[in-house]
């Protein structure tokens, strides 16, 4: 059997998060990207109407929903505002490191991250390791029951808010092997510095260095040194399918809101709607969005039944931030001089854009992973 439609259950969730997301989460994000921080209230707020700890296990205090279930919930956030999706999912993101550890950092960190009480932010990126990781300089270097970490990580989102990190490091520097640690961000040793990024400005971002920080082996993400990490990151393919799916979001805001537009907007003594130069565009938008959410959704439908995803995960991932951006940067041309004014969504939405474009991979990283599942690894250029 084939069936598109939504469950009971997954309906009634996506309309909770739309009627939050209206009242609670886009009129404050012209103010959140102005203060370049989320309010802890907010973060608070959505912890408690369930947006959070969403595959954090009940005995931690989450509440596990499936893959489909999750994509709704980001992709009505993003619809509204960038930062509250982006929220939700790092807190997923990094629950999946956190779910490595030993049961004592576990009781220390899910409930709270499900709680909406502590932030865990992830520090991967370094300036000469960004697409090729395995090429990363961190070390973590063993001293007795701990770990000393040196380097710097330089594009870690919510640095500012971060109250850990999960931070990626390798105990042999002439190995490609990655270890993750989960690293309390108040630790000596640890210092900040600002990035002024061009999107989603209210997720602070940071250059996080660490000096010679010392952290008890017990927050070693995995059961030995460099466990876990691959498995880890095969489950972060999801990651690129709700990346996607915000970006079709904003796409399809920005679509309803243009054919809204040109139905009014009378020039030439006609409906702007009646041109075919307009009305095609539109047509064309409708039909990247169409294509482009149900091939996340069907990634997502794979994931839920234990079907490997990786192919289709960096398929969308690319696709549809592409799309989005094009279908946006339309919508506020259609607009003519309003959509040029930051009075209107399109530049924020055109920057939080580009942002999914590069996060997480960009485009010519996911068609290498792309020809590497269909044609081998042994064909890879590397
Ligand atoms: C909004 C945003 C949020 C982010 N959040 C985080 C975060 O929280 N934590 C974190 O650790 N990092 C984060 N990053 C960093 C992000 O993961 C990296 O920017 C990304 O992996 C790309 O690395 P890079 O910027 O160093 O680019 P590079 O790897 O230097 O790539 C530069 C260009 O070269 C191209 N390129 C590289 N290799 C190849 C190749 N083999 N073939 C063809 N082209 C290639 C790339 O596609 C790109 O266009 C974030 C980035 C953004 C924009």
């Amino acid at each position: 059997m084939l069936d598109f439609t939504f469950t009971e259950e997954q309906s009634m969730i996506r309309n909770m998060v739309r009627d939050f997301a209206q009242k609670e989460i886009a009129p404050g994000y012209k103010d959140r990207i102005k203060a370049e921080s989320i309010p802890q209230e907010l973060i608070k707020k959505m912890a408690d109407i369930g947006l959070l700890g969403l595959n954090i296990p009940e005995k931690y205090g989450g509440q596990p929903k499936d893959a489909i279930t999750v994509g709704l919930i980001i992709e009505d956030l993003a619809r509204y505002a960038e930062d509250a999706a982006l929220l939700v999912f790092y807190n997923y993101g990094q629950a999946s490191f956190v779910i490595l550890a030993s049961d004592e950092v576990k009781e220390e960190w899910l409930p709270a991250m499900a709680r909406g009480e502590k932030m865990v932010i992830i520090a991967a990126t370094e300036a000469e390791a960004g697409s090729d990781l395995g090429s990363l300089r961190m070390t973590a270097r063993k001293a007795g029951d701990y770990y000393i970490l040196n380097g710097e990580k330089n594009r870690t989102s919510f640095a500012y808010q971060g109250h850990a990190a999960v931070v990626l490091a390798k105990t042999d520097l002439t190995s490609r092997r990655i270890t993750p640690f989960l690293v309390p961000m108040d630790l000596p040793g640890i210092t900040i510095a600002h990035i002024d990024d061009m999107g989603v400005e209210s997720t602070s971002a940071g250059i996080i260095s660490f000096e010679d920080v010392k952290i008890p082996e017990k927050y070693l993400l995995g059961d030995e040194e460099g466990k876990g990490f691959v498995e880890t990151m095969r489950a972060f393919d999801i990651n690129r399918v709700f990346l996607a799916l915000m970006a079709m979001a904003k796409a399809e805001a920005s679509l309803e809101e243009t054919c809204a537009y040109t139905k009014q907007r009378v020039q030439f003594g006609k409906p702007l709607a009646k041109f075919e130069g307009i009305s095609f565009k539109l047509a064309e938008a409708a039909t990247n969005v169409e294509l482009g959410r149900w091939l996340c959704y069907r990634t997502l439908w794979m994931k839920d039944n234990g079907v490997r995803h990786s192919k289709e995960s960096a398929m969308v991932k690319w696709w549809c931030t592409r799309k989005a951006f094009n279908i946006i940067h339309d919508c506020l041309l259609i607009h003519g001089h309003y959509g040029y004014s930051k009075d209107l969504p399109f530049e924020q939405r055109l920057k939080d854009v580009i942002g999914g474009e590069i996060g997480d991979g960009t485009a010519e990283i996911m068609k290498l992973i792309i020809a590497r599942e269909m044609l081998g690894r042994e064909f890879l250029p590397y």
